[in-house]
Order: structure tokens, then sequence, then C-alpha cells
């Protein structure tokens, strides 16, 4: 590189520090004004090329005002975590490390440090020394990547080869999910080629948890997908006791554990997890409740062929080494080394400094229902991690207090329906948020029911 590339990215770096020391005080949701000033993007393909540091200087007039201020301590949407410096340092040399990962030989670095994570969160996890782990976009690939290995392991098992004879004429396997899985599940099953109408589907008890004694009869090959963290209430699945049920047939079960996985962590979280770490396979994200930067997923699988297995490809060209071949383990070949950051996220913070920074995120949802509760909003779950899931009083009211909150920029939530009722879904899933910040927060729901109330219905 040339003086004017490192003047380049000190650039880049200057714009960032800028951005991340008002990023606690900035809106969370950009301005009508800057949504607007988005359309500055809009031109015609340049012709030709032109400096690169104006181009820096047009993302960081028009792109920097109006991006949604999540690394701060006030974005309680979705489930979407905040960044921890540390990852987003080892993220900054990683990406200049700019390394690809299908093969040993294309990053060495790489691959130990997948080879480390792996053993690091079979551990925290409590899983068997062995499980395989790869290293994914997020949950959506997770999900797809534990199923794909179950599938073909159950259909193995019946003497039948997905990689060679696909699903014409397969033996059958039943799919039984909970009422309240997530979306992705129903994604990954229909590109697994199981559609979702042969799905049976599990009633659930009033916080979105797996009845077991609901569970179908199972004899025969069944994929069983449970999850630990429901996306709404945070409740975990019954995971052990659905896994002593289904193991007694040919079953596999998996977990979605996106967010909820890392409760593993926890000692006062111990009871919720309990019976989780029996499963076949797990998905969890880094980039939510561990607060890694995005995107960043892994998928977790007890039989460690079987996830292998599921990823086979060959070609005359690929160079197979006797170390980690990170593309064994997912479904995509060149990807960037995000075991990196996690790897640096894990080993700064240790065990017990995830189990901190997890407790942190459970007591400020704590404290957020409380405070809501006592200002008369209806807490509708109970908040056993993260999720707090409210409303206030109708359904109008509630949608319009969704409408008002996002409009005013302090924090940002979404809303949702629950149990048939108009809901705000919080999650508090950032390390940034502070005792302020939900204070900040409880005021911006008063507030912002107050004006709602106002309207015109
Ligand atoms: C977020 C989430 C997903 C999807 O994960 P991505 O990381 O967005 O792909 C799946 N399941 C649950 C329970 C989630 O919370």
């Amino acid at each position: 590189m040339e003086e004017a590339d490192l003047k380049l990215l000190e650039r880049a770096h200057s714009y960032a520090r800028e951005y991340i020391g008002n990023v606690s005080k900035m809106r969370v949701y950009p301005s009508e004004d800057a949504l607007r000033d988005l359309d500055g993007f809009e031109e015609p393909l340049p012709d030709d090329p032109s400096e690169a540091a104006a181009t820096l200087d047009v993302l960081q007039r028009i792109g920097a005002p109006a991006t949604v201020a999540q690394s701060g301590g006030r974005y309680f949407g979705f489930v979407n975590g905040g960044m921890l410096p540390v990852g987003l340092a080892a993220r900054w040399l990683a990406d200049a490390w700019d390394q690809n990962t299908p093969h040993y030989v294309m990053s060495p670095v790489a691959a130990k440090l997948e080879e480390v994570c792996e053993g690091w969160l079979a551990e925290l996890f409590d899983l068997p020394p062995g499980t395989a782990a790869g290293f994914v976009t997020g949950t959506t690939e997770a999900n797809l990547s534990g199923l794909a290995a179950g599938r073909n392991a159950l259909l193995s098992q019946q003497g039948w080869d997905v990689f060679e004879a696909g699903l014409y004429g397969a033996p059958p396997v039943r799919v039984v999910v909970g009422a309240g899985a997530h979306a992705t599940v129903g994604k990954a099953l229909s590109l697994l080629g199981m559609g979702n109408s042969h799905t049976e589907v599990v009633p659930v008890d009033g916080q979105g948890r797996m009845r077991p004694e609901a569970l179908p009869r199972l004899a025969g090959p069944a994929l069983v997908v449970t999850q630990a963290g429901n996306v709404n209430s945070g409740a975990f699945d019954p995971v052990g006791e659905i896994c002593d049920a289904v193991h007694e047939s040919e079953g596999w079960v998996h977990v979605d554990g996106a967010f909820g996985l890392w409760a593993s962590a926890s000692p006062s979280l111990r009871a919720l997890y309990a019976g989780v770490e029996l499963a076949d396979s797990w998905a969890v994200d880094a980039h939510k409740t561990l607060n890694a930067p995005y995107d960043s997923g892994i998928a977790l699988c007890r039989d460690r062929q079987a996830l292998i297995s599921a990823f086979r490809a060959a070609a005359s060209y690929f160079q197979w080494s006797e170390q980690r071949d990170p593309m064994q383990f997912t479904f995509s070949m060149s990807k960037r080394a995000r075991a990196i950051e996690l790897w640096a996220i894990l080993k700064t913070l240790g065990r017990s400094g995830i189990a901190r920074l997890v407790d942190q995120l459970c007591a400020r949802a704590r404290s957020l229902a409380d405070r809501l509760s006592g200002e008369g909003f209806r807490v509708h779950n109970d908040v056993v991690f993260n999720q707090v899931v409210i409303s206030c009083g109708s359904d109008d009211l509630t949608m319009s207090t969704v409408q008002e909150l996002q409009a005013a920029g302090e924090i940002w939530c979404g809303g949702s329906t629950w149990n048939g009722r108009a809901v705000i879904r919080i999650s508090v899933c950032s390390w940034a948020t502070t005792a302020a910040d939900v204070d900040r927060a409880a005021s911006a729901f008063v507030d912002a029911r107050r004006r709602a109330g106002r309207q015109p219905r």
C-alpha cells in the first residue's frame, strides 16, 4: 500500500472513532431528514474512477447519519446484540488480514482459532468434547446446518445417502416442531426439501414453551426442533424432557438457541438451561447475547461426522490437510474468518465475564419490566431471560404507542402479537445498556403512550 492508501485507512478510522464516541448520544433511529438524504446515493454508475477519500466522505456524510444506533445502549428491537469493543478491535485486525477460510492452507490462523473456539464453546455449553462447530453467518444458517446434519444422519441410519440419492423415494422422516418455533426453522425445512405441511406442530403453553406431554408418539426416524429462548418471551422449551422422550426411538433433537444458549454460562440460569446439553445439534448466534459484531453464528453438532458428512464436497483442486479445514463444517466455502473476533471475545471475557454479561442483560430486562409494570403497562411474559413483552390496555393503544416510540427516536422497539394480543417486544441485548438507559427507556414508553392516547382514533 502507498502512503495515500494508509491515509485513507486513517480517515476511516477517525470517522469510526467519531461514530463510536457519539453512538450512545445519537437518536436510535435516523431522522426523516437523514432518511431523505439517502437519495444522495442515487446516481448512474460512475463511468470513471474518483478519489477514494471522497468516496469515504460521502459514506460519512450520508451514510453515518442514516444508521440505526444499535451499538448504543437504547436499541431494544428484534433481538439485536450490541458490539463489544474487543470484538470490533479484533475484527478490524482480522479485516486487515482479509483471510479466506475454506482450507487450512488458506488461513492457518483462522483454522486454529476455529478449533480453539470449537473446544471452548463445547465446554461453555456443557457439550461433549469432540462436538463439531461450524462458524456461520447466524442462526438461520446454523439451523439449516443442524437440521441438514440431523436429516442426513436419520436417513443414513435407514441406509439412505442423501448426498447421492437426494430425497427421491427416501424413507419418511417425521418432523416435529413447537408452535412457537422461529420462522427460520420453517425456511430451513423448506430448503431441505422437507417442506412445512408435513410438519407436526406441538402446542405450547402461555409462555410459548412446547408442552412435552403433547409431543406425538414417536417410533422411527424423527427430527424434533426445540428452542432455548422464544423470540418474543425468551422462554425455554423443556429440552431435557423432550430429549428423553425422543431418544427412546431414533430421534434427533435440534435446539434453536439463537440468543438463549448463552444461559449456560450463568450459574443463576442453570435451571433454565438444564437438559439443553442432551440434544443432538444446536444453533446459536454470537452477534446477539455475546455482543460479537455482525455477522456471526455457530452450528454445533454432537455427532462430528454427521455435520461433516452433510457438507461433503469434492474437487480436484481442493487441498485437504491433517489440520482443520473449516469448509468441512459449513455450507459456505469462502467466508470471512469470524472465529477471530469470536476468539478474542471469549478469551477476554472468560467464563465469568460471559456470565456477568448475560446476567446484566437479564437484570436490566427485569428492571425495565418492573418499571413498566409500575407505570401501568401489562407485562405478558415471565421475564426469565432478556425479553419483555408488554401492552398498554387496548390493541389500538399498543400499536400507536409503538408508532410514537419509533418516531421519537429515543429508543427503538418493535411490535408483535402474543396470544392473540397486540404487544410491544423489548429485547435487552446490548452490553452498553446502562441502568440510566433503562430509566430513559421507561420514560420513553410512558411519554409515547401519553402521546398515543391523545391521538384521535
Ligand atoms: C434471531 C433468531 C433466529 C435467526 O437468527 P439470525 O442470526 O438472524 O439468522 C432464529 N431463531 C431465534 C430464536 C432467533 O432469536
